[in-house]
C-alpha cells in the first residue's frame, strides 16, 4: 500500500515572478491593490493546483505571503512599533518591510541557516493584542474549495515567532499570545479543515531545550480547539527534546530526515505508532534528485514504522518551482537535479514504492551519467587529500611578515571594494549579453569605468584604492560563472525576502579554474595610479554558502576545492604586481550550523579553507578580509585564525562591540572597522565620521586601525559616495594631525 505525503510550503514568487512584477508595479503606483492580490491569487491557486495534480494528499495552505510570512504574523497580532504611526492596511504592511519617512524598515535577517530573510518582529511594550486573520483565514477558504480535505493549514508557532522577536519577555509574551492563537485555531476548525500544521523550527535548534515548556504549554493550550495538529519541525534533528516532544498531545510531529540526526534518534527512542510521523525524506533546501546512499538508511529505518507519511524535509520555497524551462542545461546534469516540481513526484514515486521497495537502481540511474559528465578530478582530489602544514601556513609569521609589507601613513584609507552599479553600467552589460556589442567594446566600457574610479580616489586621496567591481553583478556569481563544475539556470529563482529573488550558481563538479579570473581587471586599475590597488576576491566560505552545494560531496571538499583555485588566482595577481589582496568572507558567521555542537567542525572547515586560499601567498603581500553584518562575538577564534593580515569589519551599526572584543583578547593585527553605514543614503559629516574615529581609537591600539566604509558601495549613487568618502577622509587627515603633534 501506498503511503501518504504531505508538503510545507511551496514557492511563492510565481513561475515567472509575477509577485516581484506585481510589488514592484504596485510600489510604482502602475498597480492597484485589487490587481496586487488577483496575482497573489493566482500564484496561489496555481500552486495548490501542481501539487494537487501531482497526488500529494496534505497540501499545505496559507503559506503564502506577500512579501514575508514572519511581517504576515506581526501584521496580523497588529503588533507594529509606535513609529508607524496611523498607517493602515498594505501602506502600514510594505512600510514596516520597506520603512516610510521617518519611520525606518523592520530588521531583515536569515531565516534559520537558510538564505531567506524574515522581518524580524519588534513587539515593544506589553499590550492587549487586536488581532486581524480575516485574509489568512480566505486563503485557508479558497485553498479549501480547491483542494477539500487534502489542506492543511499551515501556522507558525507562536514560540518560534517570539524567539525570532528577540523578546527577553518570552512567557509573559506567549500567555498574552495564545488566547489569540485559540480563537485562530478555533475558527480553522469551525472552516472545516481537516489539519493544521504548527511550525516550529525553534525546536531544533540550541535554545530548545530551554523553550521546551513554552511548547508544552502551547500545545496544552491549543489541541483542544484546535483541528487535528502536526507539529512541524525542521533544518535540523530534535536532539535533546525528542523524547519530551514525542509525549505531547498533538496527531503527530514532523521531522528532518535530511539534516541533522533524527535518524539516530529515531533508532535509539523509537516513534509512537498512534502519532503520524511525518518524515521528511526529500531534501526542501537542495536542488538535487535523491540519492541512494542518503535515503537508503532512512527508508529502512521508516520501514515498519505505522501512521508514516512522507514530505519534503522543509517547505519549498528554497528551491525553484521547475526543470521544464531550463532548456540550457546539459541532460546529464538536468537528469539529477530536482525543483519543486521534480521533489513532488519524487515524493509520490517514494511514497507508491514505499511497501514494495524502492527501486534504488532507478534513483542511481540519474546520478551515473553525471559523474561521466565531469568526473572527479583525480589530481586535484588527491593533491586536496594530501595537504600539508605548508598548504595552510604562511611562510613567516605576522610580526615577520609585517615589515615587509607595504608601508602606509598611519591610519590609513581604503574602501570595500565595490562602487555604484550605474545604470550606464547596467546598459553597457545588457548590450554585451544581448550580443550587441563584442567583448572588446564591453571590456573598453569596463576599463573606462575603472580609470573613473581610480581617478576618483586618487582626487580625494586615498591610500589604498579599488578597481570598483565594475565587473561584476554579484560576488559569488562572478566567480563561480568563471569556475567549472558550476552551473547557472535560467529560470532557477528563488525568494531571498519580499521581491528580491537569486539565482545561485549549482556547485555539480570537482571545481577548477581554467583560467584567471580577475588579474585583466586588476592590472588594468593598477596601470592608472602609482598607488596600491587591492587584488579583490570573494571567499571560498561564502562562495559555498551563496550557491546550492552538491550533495555527494562534503561541503568541506567543495570549500577546499573553491579555495585551491583562489590561491592560485592570489597567486597570479601577486606575479601581476597586487601588494594587497582582499578575500572577502560575508557569509563566513552566517554559515553556523543551529547546533553549537557542530560549530567547531564547521569553523574547522571554514577557517582552513580561507587559510589554503590565502596562505600562499608572499609575506610581502598584504592579505585583507571583510566580513559584515552578524554578530561577530561567537566566533573571534575562527576571526584571528584566518591568520589575514587586515580586517576590514563591519561595525557602524554594532556600537563598537567587536572591536572592543577584538582588542579585550590581544588580537595583534589590524582592524578596519566601517565608519559609516552604507546601507543608509545619508552622508555622514566629517565631525560625524570624526567622532567615530575618536571612540575607535578609544577603544582599539591606533597605530593598528584602517578608515573604511563598512561595506561595498555598489548599491549607493555617485552623489552619495563622493562627499560621504571625501568626508571620511578628511577625518583621518585631521586624526593624523592631532597624532603627530603628540608625538612631537
Ligand atoms: N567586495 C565586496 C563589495 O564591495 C564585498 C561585499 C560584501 O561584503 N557583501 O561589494
Ligand atoms: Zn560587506
Amino acid at each position: 500500500m501506498a503511503i501518504e505525503t504531505g508538503t510545507l510550503g511551496f514557492p511563492r514568487i510565481g513561475r515567472k515572478r509575477e509577485l516581484k512584477k506585481a510589488l514592484e508595479g504596485y510600489w510604482k503606483g502602475e498597480l492597484a491593490e485589487s490587481g496586487l492580490w488577483e496575482v497573489f491569487q493566482r500564484i496561489e491557486s496555481d500552486n495548490w493546483q501542481t501539487q494537487l495534480s501531482a497526488g500529494i494528499n496534505h497540501v499545505a495552505v496559507g503559506d503564502m505571503s506577500l512579501y514575508d510570512h514572519v511581517l504576515d504574523l506581526s501584521f496580523r497580532l497588529g503588533l507594529v512599533p509606535e513609529r508607524f504611526g496611523r498607517l493602515k492596511g498594505l501602506e502600514l504592511y510594505f512600510a514596516l518591510a520597506r520603512g516610510a519617512q521617518g519611520a525606518h524598515a523592520l530588521d531583515l535577517t536569515k531565516w534559520f541557516d537558510t538564505n531567506y530573510h524574515y522581518l524580524v518582529p519588534e513587539l515593544g511594550d506589553p499590550r492587549p493584542i487586536t488581532a486581524d486573520f480575516s485574509s489568512y483565514l480566505d486563503s485557508l477558504k479558497r485553498g479549501q474549495s480547491q483542494l477539500g480535505s487534502r489542506a492543511s493549514a499551515v501556522v507558525l508557532g507562536p514560540v518560534t515567532y517570539l524567539a525570532l522577536a528577540r523578546t527577553k519577555d518570552l512567557g509573559g509574551w506567549l500567555s498574552r499570545l495564545l488566547p489569540v492563537y485559540r480563537d485562530l485555531l478555533a475558527q480553522i476548525k469551525a472552516l472545516g479543515i481537516a489539519e493544521v500544521q504548527l511550525h516550529e523550527p525553534i525546536l531544533v535548534t540550541e535554545s530548545a531545550t530551554k523553550l521546551f515548556p513554552l511548547i508544552a504549554e502551547t500545545i496544552q493550550e491549543l489541541a483542544p480547539v484546535s483541528p487535528p495538529i502536526v507539529l512541524q519541525t525542521y533544518f535540523d534533528d530534535l536532539g535533546q527534546i525528542y523524547r519530551q516532544a514525542l509525549e505531547l498531545p498533538v496527531a503527530g510531529i514532523g521531522l528532518d530526515f535530511t539534516r541533522g540526526d533524527n535518524l539516530a534518534l529515531l533508532a535509539a527512542h523509537g516513534f509512537p505508532g498512534d502519532k503520524i510521523l511525518a518524515a521528511g525524506v526529500v531534501d526542501g533546501r537542495s536542488v538535487w534528485r535523491v540519492r541512494r546512499q542518503a535515503l537508503e538508511p532512512v527508508l529502512a529505518a521508516l520501514q515498519s514504522q505505522d501512521n508514516l507519511r512522507i514530505q519534503p524535509s522543509s517547505s519549498l520555497q528554497f528551491v525553484p518551482y521547475s526543470l521544464a524551462p531550463e532548456t540550457a542545461l546539459p541532460q546529464p546534469l538536468k537528469g539529477a537535479l530536482a525543483f519543486a516540481d521534480e521533489k513532488l513526484a519524487e515524493l509520490k514515486i517514494l511514497a507508491s514504492s514505499f511497501a514494495n521497495g524502492v527501486d534504488y537502481a532507478e534513483i542511481d540511474s540519474h546520478w551515473q551519467p553525471l559523474r561521466e559528465y565531469r568526473p572527479a578530478q583525480s589530481e586535484l582530489r588527491t593533491r586536496l587529500a594530501n595537504l600539508s602544514e605548508s598548504d595552510t601556513n604562511r611562510t613567516a609569521p605576522y610580526a615577520a611578515r609585517k615589515p615587509q609589507q607595504i608601508q602606509l601613513p598611519i591610519f590609513p584609507t581604503t574602501t570595500i571594494g565595490s562602487f555604484p552599479q550605474t545604470s550606464e553600467i547596467r546598459a553597457l552589460r545588457s548590450r554585451y549579453l544581448k550580443g550587441e556589442i563584442g567583448l572588446e567594446a564591453y571590456q573598453a566600457g569596463i576599463d573606462a569605468q575603472i580609470a573613473f574610479c581610480i581617478g576618483v580616489q586618487e582626487g580625494m586621496g586615498l591610500d589604498v584604492l579599488v578597481h570598483g567591481e565594475s565587473e561584476r553583478t554579484d560576488m559569488v556569481e562572478y566567480f563561480a560563472q568563471k569556475l567549472e563544475g558550476f552551473a547557472f539556470t535560467q529560470s532557477g529563482w528563488v525568494q531571498s525576502y519580499g521581491n528580491r529573488c537569486v539565482r545561485p550558481g549549482i556547485i555539480y563538479g570537482d571545481i577548477t579554474r581554467p583560467e584567471p579570473m580577475t588579474v585583466r581587471e586588476f592590472k588594468v586599475a593598477q596601470s592608472f595610479t602609482k598607488k596600491p590597488v587591492k587584488g579583490m576576491l570573494t571567499g571560498p566560505v561564502t562562495i559555498l554558502n551563496w550557491s546550492f552545494p552538491r550533495t555527494d560531496l562534503s561541503r568541506a571538499a567543495q570549500a577546499y576545492q573553491i579555495a585551491w583555485a583562489l590561491r592560485q588566482e592570489i597567486g597570479d595577481l601577486e606575479a601581476a604586481g597586487a601588494r594587497v589582496i582582499q578575500v572577502d568572507e560575508p557569509a563566513l558567521r552566517e554559515g553556523l550550523p543551529l547546533k553549537a555542537s557542530r560549530w567547531n567542525q564547521y569553523l574547522e572547515f571554514a577557517v582552513r579553507s580561507f587559510r589554503l586560499a590565502t596562505t600562499g601567498a608572499k609575506p610581502e603581500t598584504q592579505v585583507q578580509t571583510h566580513m559584515c553584518y552578524s554578530e561577530f562575538g561567537e566566533i573571534m577564534e575562527a576571526i584571528e585564525a584566518l591568520d589575514a593580515d587586515v580586517i576590514l569589519i563591519e561595525n557602524a551599526r554594532s556600537d563598537d562591540a567587536t572591536l572592543r572584543q577584538l582588542a579585550g583578547q590581544g588580537y595583534p593585527r589590524e582592524v578596519g572597522p566601517g565608519v559609516y553605514d552604507i546601507h543608509s543614503p545619508v552622508v555622514p559629516s566629517t565631525n560625524e565620521i570624526l567622532a567615530k574615529l575618536e571612540s575607535f581609537t578609544a577603544a582599539f591600539p591606533p597605530e593598528r586601525i584602517w578608515i573604511t566604509p563598512d561595506c561595498g558601495l555598489k548599491t549607493r549613487n555617485w552623489s552619495e559616495v563622493i562627499p560621504a568618502l571625501q568626508h571620511m577622509v578628511a577625518a583621518a587627515g585631521l586624526l593624523r594631525a592631532r597624532e603627530q603633534v603628540n608625538h612631537d
